[in-house]
């Protein structure tokens, strides 16, 4: 149950990303691939397995691991997109948890070209 707070918070997020509505999954697939930070700037560990399951500090795991990436935006709409709610780990500054909870609002703001109903990739 995602509390009321969270849902205007997630709602904020979905409209947020409407802006990236029209772009094509294979054009964000390729701007997160050329300039998303962690295709480039990190060799460490998957940060994933760090996390907890736990609300709050799985978000600042996220929020640091992702902290000053230029396509943040790009990257989330992308997963929800293509993984929908199967979606793991840390993509767009969000854990696995938050974007199983925002993909009902995204999903609830219209279709996306290329995305199908529930996540997936088109064949
Ligand atoms: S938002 Fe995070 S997971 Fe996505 S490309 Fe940027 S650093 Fe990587």
């Amino acid at each position: 149950m995602v509390n009321p707070d969270d849902k205007k918070r997630l709602e904020n997020i979905a409209a947020r990303l409407d802006r990236l509505r029209n772009v094509p999954t294979d054009v964000l697939a390729d701007i997160v691939r050329s300039q998303g930070l962690c295709m480039w700037a990190y060799n460490d560990d998957d940060p994933a397995d760090m996390l907890t399951g736990i609300d709050t500090p799985d978000r600042e795991l996220a929020l640091r691991y992702c902290a000053g990436c230029p396509v943040q935006d790009h990257c989330l709409e992308w997963e929800l997109r293509t993984q929908g709610t199967d979606t793991v780990g840390i993509w767009g500054a969000m854990p696995e948890s938050d974007r199983r909870a925002l993909y009902p609002l995204w999903r609830a703001r219209g279709d996306r070209p290329g995305e199908h109903a529930d996540g997936g990739e088109p064949e």
